[in-house]
């Protein structure tokens, strides 16, 4: 079939949402050709760069979505930055329909007094680095003795783990290099995690949770008195709170009810500072609790992320604004850049069918140039795209770079995964 008789769809971004997305379009709409835009080089967004490199079952998923940009109808564009390459509104005039797959980027902010003290980092900068994001930054602190955890959610729980593991328990990861030395040359002795709420309104999930008790160098620490509720969560902190001490270097302590009002430190951080919970007395009313201060040199905030603008399309209150996966005509929106930061991979592939099935029926082939017209607006721009056989030159020179200990030597910078997607083996 002559391209120019297909119906034309671009999806914006190649993590979890856009590639569970385009498998539903695909299979919706038999005349249906997919471009899957990607600012990076390398696909797969929160799979490569989110999800924690030592939980590579969780990462193999990246096998499922590889398959879906291997398919016929599909094309991959990496190293194509939508607002710097190419507009939205130039995809819109060459697409019968566009998807935001843009995930939430940004790191959600505290707005606390000392959040920008070197030592303080959201949960994606410090998950990005020690994933090898070639835009991350590596913390710009040392001899990091007390870390602070902010958030009582899943990201809070890989934080911890990643901090409190062996170099002998993160082998088999994909972890960044810079990060697999900075880490075990931090004195460690404590990690702090700590929640707003209680045990039992907390985020984390039973299995992550668990896996905490199970680390060679860190034992977790929780004060019994005040574990209310008999949740999964709360059972597995119970249990922590049972256990027998064992004479680790490292202890991981629970802390809950505590909402974190400033960051202290003259150059870089040295503390954080917490407010206990409001306490409401029958004779004075809402009156404010403690406050307590952490000693610390490394704080993560892992409160949640935002979206940004994509081109022309702006979020509101950190995503897009949508009705059922529908942004504006043509437009359309899928995964944490729709809904917000919220669920796990599978989330994306309940979701993709419903937005999926909206699309297909609003969206006919409307004689627009698709690929080929994108093509031809790269090329005239000079862009240097990858596709879907540069990503798996990438692939295979990552997987040959492989080091003792990992399961992959991922590139830390654009250029060297741009000269990996030319053929010849290189160096990461
Ligand atoms: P999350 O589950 O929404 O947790 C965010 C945490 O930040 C909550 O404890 C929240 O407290 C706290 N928080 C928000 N604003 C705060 C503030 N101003 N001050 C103090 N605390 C604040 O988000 P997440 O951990 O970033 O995870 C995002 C999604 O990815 C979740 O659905 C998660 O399950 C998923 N995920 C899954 C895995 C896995 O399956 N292994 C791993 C990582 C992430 P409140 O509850 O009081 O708002």
């Amino acid at each position: 079939m002559a391209k120019s008789d297909m119906t034309h769809i671009a999806i914006i971004g190649s993590g979890p949402a856009g590639c569970y997305l385009a498998d539903q379009l695909l299979r919706l709409i038999p005349d249906a050709s997919v471009d899957i835009l990607e600012q990076l080089p390398v696909p797969f967004g929160l799979v490569r760069y989110g999800v924690a490199p030592d939980h590579q079952s969780t990462k193999a998923v990246a096998r499922v979505f590889d398959r879906v940009l291997a398919r016929d109808r599909v094309s991959f564009f990496g190293n194509v930055s939508v607002g710097r390459d190419v507009s939205l509104d130039e995809l819109m005039s060459l697409y019968d329909a566009v998807v935001l797959a843009t995930g939430a980027q940004r790191d959600r902010k505290l707005g606390i007094p000392g959040e920008d003290l070197p030592g303080v980092m959201g949960s994606g900068a410090f998950v990005n680095w020690y994933n090898a994001h070639p835009h991350s930054q590596a913390p710009l602190v040392s001899d990091v003795r007390s870390a602070v955890v902010i958030g009582n959610g899943n990201v809070a729980i890989d934080v911890t783990r990643i901090l409190a593991k062996s170099p002998e328990e993160l082998a088999g990861s994909d972890m960044s290099p810079q990060a697999r030395s900075w880490l075990p040359a931090q004195p460690l002795e404590a990690i702090h995690l700590v929640g707003r709420r209680g045990a039992v309104e907390a985020k984390f999930t039973d299995h992550e949770l668990a896996e905490l008790g199970t680390l060679q160098r860190a034992q977790p620490v929780v004060e019994p008195h005040g574990l209310e509720g008999n949740s999964a969560t709360v059972r597995t902190l119970r249990g922590f709170a049972d256990s027998a001490p064992r004479d680790t270097p490292l202890t991981i302590q629970f802390h809950f009810h505590l909402t974190p009002v400033a960051f202290v430190g003259e150059e870089k951080l040295e503390a954080v500072e917490f407010r206990s919970a409001t306490q409401v007395s029958a004779t004075e009313g809402r009156t404010w609790g403690t406050v307590l201060k952490i000693p610390a040199q490394l704080a993560v905030t892992c409160i949640g992320y935002e979206s940004v603008a994509c081109g022309a399309a702006s979020p509101v209150q950190g995503c897009f604004a949508n009705q059922d996966g529908k942004v504006d005509q043509r437009l359309y929106v899928v995964g944490w850049a729709k809904r917000g930061p919220s669920g796990t991979i599978p989330t994306n592939r309940s979701e993709a069918p419903q937005v999926a099935q909206k699309l297909a029926q609003e969206t006919a082939d409307g004689a627009r140039p698709g690929g080929a017209g994108l093509r031809e607006l790269l090329q005239n721009r000079g862009v240097n795209w990858i596709d879907y056989a540069g990503w798996r030159r990438i692939d295979s020179a990552e997987l040959a770079n492989a080091c003792a200990g990992s399961c992959r030597g991922k590139f830390c910078s654009t250029a060297a995964m741009l000269e990996a997607a030319k053929g010849e083996l290189q160096q990461a």
